[in-house]
């Protein structure tokens, strides 16, 4: 579980002790939850719900307690396992984008199975030279995703990104799996199906199935450069790109794409880390059949030879890996993307 809490009573300037043990009885079958999600390095605190910053490095003792000395600095403070991010400051976003952006267009892509909104941000026009898909949070507990994709959007937003915006036509979902972000579950796995093996032929969650229709349809219409989704899975990852599995194999136009992603990738993502110039592939997804259900499989399989579709991976479990250090990441992939759309990725 993602857990945020609030402690309250707190005298400001004065410092309490937080001990937090681990999951120790399985949530499925036999798996019992790593401790470092429940136990990450530093805890996470705000007392205003937007500013998040770490604890100290916490202790662990003998018995396997975290304890994480805190100065309080408020009479109520949250504390979380790193900086959230819930369906309500995917709201927040989408209004403060839509509000810098008059020309921009907000729209609802699904109702989750759970009668929620999954909503969505167009800009641009629909007739622009240039397709870019980018969403986040098809594991819901891997917020860090979501933080990248506020980064990326407040970029796209920006002075800085007006070329980029006058030649594009973006697509943008800030959290797709709702329904477990909303209850804080994990997501990664769940049942009946993971949100990102579920880009079957018949998908199970209805925001899948909405995104399919209108990846295919924008694909028919205009072609779709650049599919991007964000996740951040790994506590100790790096920052890195996972690739088509068939790279090594890949000849003409889509070898030079995915390779002039990569090295735009790598000159413009830099902070808080860089990221890895070279992609890695998601080995431990076994079977086509399982690897054509994830969604960056089933795009490359739906759109054509000049698409590139790949995912960023975050880690965390990091004071790097903060609300500000997701921000430069997603920074750093508009400016990416900027130069990638520099040169017509379509042409021979
Ligand atoms: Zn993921």
């Amino acid at each position: 579980m993602l857990v945020v809490f609030k402690i309250d009573g707190l005298t400001p300037g004065e410092a309490f002790t937080l001990e937090v043990q681990a999951q120790t009885k399985p949530f499925r079958d036999n798996t019992v939850l790593a401790a470092s999600w429940c136990q990450p390095k530093h805890a996470w605190l705000s007392s205003d719900g937007e500013t998040w910053t770490p604890s100290g490095a916490g202790t662990l003792s003998a018995d396997k307690v975290m304890s994480y000395t805190i100065k309080a600095t408020a009479p109520q403070m949250s504390v979380a396992w790193g900086p959230p991010f819930v369906p309500s400051d995917a709201e927040k976003l989408l209004t403060e984008i839509a509000a810098k952006l008059p020309e921009a267009k907000r729209f609802e892509l699904a109702k989750t199975r759970g009668g929620r909104p999954v909503n969505g941000i167009r800009i641009g026009d629909e007739n622009a030279p240039h397709q870019v898909w980018i969403g986040s949070r098809q594991h819901a507990w891997e917020a860090g995703g979501s933080q990248v994709g506020r980064g990326f959007i407040r970029w796209y937003a920006s002075d800085e990104a007006k070329e980029l915006r006058a030649q594009t036509c973006l697509h943008y979902i800030p959290i797709m799996d709702v329904d477990n972000a909303a209850i804080g579950a994990g997501g990664k796995e769940s049942i009946p199906r993971d949100h990102n093996r579920d880009w079957a032929d018949e998908p199970i969650y209805p925001e899948v199935a909405a995104a399919q229709r209108m990846i295919r349809d924008i694909h028919a219409k205009h072609g779709l450069d650049v599919f991007i989704d964000l996740h951040n899975p790994g506590a100790s990852d790096p920052i890195f790109f996972f690739g088509p599995f068939a790279f090594e194999r890949m000849t003409g136009l889509q070898q030079r794409n995915y390779q002039r992603w990569i090295g735009f990738a790598a000159a413009n993502i830099t902070e808080p880390r860089k990221v890895d110039p070279k992609y890695r592939f998601a080995t431990y997804v076994k079977t086509d059949e399982e690897r054509g259900r994830m969604s960056s499989g089933w795009v490359r399989a739906n759109t054509g030879d000049f698409t590139i579709s790949v995912t960023l991976e975050t880690g965390w479990n990091s004071p790097l890996m903060s609300v500000e250090g997701y921000g430069k990441v997603g920074a750093g992939l508009g400016r990416a993307l900027a130069a990638y759309l520099s040169e017509n990725p379509r042409r021979e």
